[in-house]
């Protein structure tokens, strides 16, 4: 009996829809991409680089246009005997610390044998090291730090671009090419981090619903066999993307998730239908995830507006949130915190895209105030939710969905996941 059969009538090649995969082109990025050229041209002049900060919301192709120039770069300076061109490329996500990056490019020099501990080593050995390994490797070295703005000090940032400067470099010719998602991650730098950092800066801005299609045109063809892909699918694909925050990573997840939904239908064309449902999953998704990422204060007022909000009492200010809260706090035995910190975490909730805020006006007095009611469906944010339902126990306003069809005793957590 077979069990696994190949199902590829969808796509010729769905990898290519995936995170790693890099394009042989950029679609719309003619002017950026110039710039970033001209930027990296005094490598191939055999000149000392120059350090080139680039920046942008995520998903806006820096790190692609980053890997697209960088290949090309390196395959170019092999045509001159005189350049011998190393590129470093780190991704900071996970690391925090300018220690951390340093150890991690002495050992990217290093040959497996040689490598050196992450952690023990003061600051200063640590670049002491660097710079050794760096002259030792010779030529030109261009160092990439993406996402750095997940990186909590610049010492790092001030430190690999003036080394040469500073006399810490004899023979390397080193670039700092730093990438930030981040927009105020720049303005936050210190002014001398930000004069030999930022020595070339380039901003990538969103993609609007033009760039977007083009963007998913070019990777539809790679990845679904032809005529698969019904016309409406990839305008729409792009209307969205360009809506929510004109981001190709999230229109490329979204036109995946749509091939996906006609695959596992088992049908051989995508339709409309499937990219409306693919985008419903995916938010709920991310959703999902928000609430995850919440702390348990967090999940105590989302717990209290929620049951205010079913009990009919939203649009509801904070103050009385407040109550509620208080004794949801009591009831799983956390300390309340302060009205101030309470009303941050309903500002997060309304960042994620949970809560809804309007402004209200006190009337002839002149005042301000905010009132907040629930924005997202409330079997999907109690299915995120379960531990502290348990912690704080059952709410009348939520029993119906928490007994709804269990016929088997007291609710699991798979009664609440998405249907
Ligand atoms: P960022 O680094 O700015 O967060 P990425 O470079 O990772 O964004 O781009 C997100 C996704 O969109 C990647 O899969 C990338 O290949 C694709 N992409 C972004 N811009 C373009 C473009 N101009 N042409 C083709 N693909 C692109
Ligand atoms: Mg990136």
């Amino acid at each position: 009996m077979v069990l696994f059969e190949r199902d590829n009538e969808i796509y010729r090649d769905r990898d290519a829809l995936r995170e790693d995969y890099q394009p042989d082109e950029l679609v719309g990025r003619d002017e950026e991409l110039q710039t970033y050229q001209a930027a990296l041209q005094p490598v191939i002049n055999g000149e000392q680089p120059n350090n080139i900060f680039l920046y942008g919301k995520t998903g806006v192709g820096k790190t692609a246009a980053t890997k697209y120039l960088l290949s090309h770069l390196r395959e170019d300076a092999a045509q001159y005997d005189d350049i011998d061109l190393s590129v470093i490329f780190l991704n900071c996500d996970g690391l925090t610390s300018s220690y951390q990056i340093a150890t991690r490019l002495v050992n990217s020099l290093r040959s497996e044998a040689n490598q050196i501990s992450t952690t023990g080593y003061p600051l200063a050995s640590v670049y002491e090291m660097l710079w050794e390994d760096l002259d030792a490797r010779g030529g030109t070295v261009l160092v990439v730090l993406d996402e750095i703005d997940h990186v909590n000090d610049d010492s790092i940032l001030y430190q690999l671009p003036r080394a040469r400067a500073n006399g810490d470099l004899e023979t390397a010719k080193i670039g700092l090419i730093g990438i930030s998602n981040d927009f105020s991650f720049r303005d936050d730098l210190s002014p001398k981090v930000k004069s030999s950092l930022c020595e070339q800066e380039i901003h990538f801005p969103a993609y609007n619903a033009e760039n977007l299609r083009a963007i998913l045109e070019q990777r539809g063809d790679v990845a679904f066999h032809d005529d698969v892909l019904s016309d409406e699918v990839i305008p729409l694909c792009a209307a969205y993307g360009a809506k929510d925050a004109g981001d190709a990573r999230q229109s490329i997840d979204l036109l995946m998730k749509a091939g996906d939904l006609a695959r596992d239908e088992d049908t051989s064309v995508v339709t409309e239908e499937h990219v409306r449902r693919g985008r419903r999953a995916l938010e709920r998704g991310r959703i999902k995830e928000g609430i995850n990422g919440l702390t348990e204060h967090g999940h105590l007022v989302l717990y209290a507006l929620l049951t205010l909000d079913l009990d009919g009492e939203a649009p509801v200010r904070s103050r009385d949130v407040r109550p509620r809260y208080t004794r949801f706090a009591e009831l799983a035995n956390r300390d309340p915190l302060v009205p101030r910190r309470m009303r941050d975490h309903l500002s997060e909730l309304a960042m994620l895209g949970i809560v809804s805020v309007s402004e209200r006006n006190e009337g002839r007095r002149g005042g301000t105030y905010r009132e907040y009611a629930l924005d997202m469906d409330v079997e999907l944010i109690l299915s995120a939710m379960m531990e502290t339902v348990e912690l704080v126990g059952v709410h009348d306003s939520i029993a119906s969905y928490v007994e709804d069809d269990d016929a088997e005793g007291s609710p699991t957590l798979e009664d609440f996941t998405e249907v």
